[in-house]
Order: C-alpha cells, then structure tokens, then sequence
C-alpha cells in the first residue's frame, strides 16, 4: 500500500512539474509515440545473390546504400522518429538478421529499398510489394498507396501495391516473411527498373537517387503523421484512405486477364496509322500495359501504359512502309505481369 501511494505520488509530482515548467505542450508531447523506423538497403556484398540487379552501369546492392541514406536523412528531419539502416556497409546480412535486428530495437516498420529488372528487360514503373496477412496488409497496404502516390509524383509509372504467396502459404518474400513473423510490418519498395530505358532515364539524373530517397521519407511522415520543423513539412493532420483489414490472406492473382478483343478501325494510307480499339478486362488486378503486332505476334511494340480506368480504349499503329498486308494482334497485361492475347484482325495496308 506504502509503495502504491507513493508511485502516486511520484507521478502526481511528474504531471505538475511538467505543467509548471512547460505548460500543456511538455504533456502532449510526452504522450507522443517515438517510432522507430528500420530502412532496409536491399542486398550487399560480393557473389551473385549479393550485387541485386545489375544493368546499365547500375548496381543494385549500391543505389539501395544511396537511396536509403538518402532517406535517413530525409525522415530525421522529423520530430518522434528514430531512425536505423539494416547495413551502412557493402557487406552481407541475411534476411533473418535484418528481421531478428529490427526486433531487438522494437521497430514499427521495416521499409526494404529495392530496384527491379525483369528477365525479358520490357516491364517498368514502381512496385511495391506488402505481406498478404491481416493487420501486416492493412499497415503495409496504406502505406504501399501513399508511397505510389510518391514516387507517381516523381514520373515514374506505378504498377501497384502487391501480395505474393509462396509455396508454403506465407509470404512469398523472405524479408517480409522474416518480419511478420516476428511481429514487425514490411514493404519491399521496388524503386523502377534498372534494364528499361523508361525508368533509366530518371536514373541518369544524379540527383534522382536523393529524390527518391526523400519521397520515400515523405510517405514515411505522412504515414506516421510527422511533422518536421527542418523542412517545414506538418502531416499531423494528414488523411489517407485506411485500407480494411483483411478476413482472410490476400491472394495474388495467378491467372491471365480474362478478355482482349480488338477492332481495326480504320486505315489511314497517308499516315499508315491503323486505328485500333482495344477492349479488356481483369476482375482480379487491374490492366496496366498493353503492346501490339503487326505480323501476327512474331514481334510485338514495347509495352504501352494502359489507362486502368478504362476498358476500352483506341490506339494507332503505325505501320511501316513496304507492309503491304498486317495481321493485328494485341495483348493486354495485368499488374502482375500476366498476359490476354487478343483476336487477330488481317487488313490491306498497301
Ligand atoms: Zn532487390
């Protein structure tokens, strides 16, 4: 009983004292949460697995150092936040010990920086990818959007906030799996591509590395609801829309999309523009490129941004000069990269 009163006390004591020196402003601000942020510099070291992608004269393991310490920076600037890299040098950690460090420091979230490539070399734009499992979907999906919106602002092309499952039924991605199960939310922010020409020409602007590092500390603040008086920035008041969380795990979408059908409009022999209306649909993920053929799918054009409002939309294809007859083809692609090839439409185009 002796103990219980004089906590009380104590604590009676601690309140006025702060209200004296300070006023309210020392109460609301003690009872203001401090986050502890992890930033995740994707891969490290030497040997294959260790270097991420590398295209063009970029490394991966390198622009991840860059952007994160960029980001770091960026995200100090903000009051209630403290902030910690998984490496500061070129070296290996694995994905356990990246998860098994940001729990020994109780960390709110991790935020894994990546760039992507793609076997083929023809997708580009920014993806991120977040764990399929409820409140770890919810956090890591509402964040994903106010992200894309980020890096949306800087130019490039925005694929979307994804689930992957692997074969076990967790999540597909180690280091999301690593965190979630030790309680810790996780986004893999996958930048833009190194082997695209698309995304290499932001690339080639030095100073696009530091940007990206600042959107991504951006939708950090806003997420969190920071405010900086360093750069000036109050996302106290800041809204998003909240993402509900899921019943069940989040699956991705596996299958193609469900319609591509195609209607040649016109021909126009002064241009050599065929005018092609393209209607397609996926009730799973949204249509995000889509590319067409004049020799009847031997090759096709680069990928096209696809307007994912719309289901129908019209094109022109220019066709080159000599092509006396072409046999069009088109394919409409979902944001997980799976293709509907369309019916084929032969016309004279002498
Ligand atoms: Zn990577």
């Amino acid at each position: 009983m002796k103990k219980v009163l004089s906590f009380l006390m104590i604590l009676f004591l601690s309140v006025c004292s702060a209200l004296w020196v300070g006023g309210g402003s020392i109460c609301a601000e003690a009872a203001t949460k401090n986050y502890i942020i992890v930033i995740d510099p994707g891969h490290g070291g030497t040997g294959d697995r260790n270097l991420g992608a590398q295209y063009n004269g970029f490394s991966e393991k390198e622009l991840t150092m860059r952007v994160a310490s960029a980001m770091k920076t960026e995200l100090e600037k903000y009051e209630n936040v403290t902030v910690y890299l998984t490496r500061t040098t070129d070296t290996i950690v694995s994905l356990e010990d990246r998860a098994k460090f940001a729990k020994s420091i109780n960390a709110d979230f991790v935020f894994s920086i990546h760039f992507n490539a793609s076997s083929e070399h023809n997708f580009y734009g920014s993806e991120v990818w977040t764990s399929a499992f409820g409140n770890y979907y919810q956090k890591g999906q509402t964040f994903g959007l106010i992200e894309s919106d980020e890096l949306a602002a800087l130019g490039l092309y925005q694929k979307g906030v994804k689930t992957k499952i692997g074969s076990s039924g967790n999540d597909y991605y180690g280091i999301i799996r690593q965190c979630v199960t030790r309680g810790i939310p996780c986004d893999i922010i996958e930048h833009c591509y190194l082997d695209h020409a698309y995304d290499v020409q932001y690339l080639k602007d030095a100073d696009f590395i530091n940007r990206l590092g600042v959107a991504d500390a951006t939708a950090v603040a806003k997420y969190f609801k920071l405010k900086s008086s360093v750069n000036g920035n109050n996302f106290t008041n800041y809204t998003y829309k909240s993402v509900k969380k899921p019943a069940n795990k989040v699956w991705h979408d596996s299958t193609d999309p469900d319609t591509c059908q195609i209607k040649v409009l016109a021909f126009d022999s002064g241009s050599r523009n065929a005018l092609v209306e393209m209607t397609t649909k996926d009730s799973q993920s949204p249509i995000i490129y889509f590319s067409y053929s004049y020799d009847g799918g031997v090759t096709f054009s680069t990928l096209q941004m696809w307007d994912r409002t719309k289901n129908t939309q019209s094109f022109n294809i220019n066709i080159p000069a000599g092509v006396t007859s072409s046999r069009i083809v088109c394919r409409a692609y979902n944001n997980y990269e799976l293709f509907k090839q369309s019916n084929e439409v032969a016309i004279e185009t002498r």
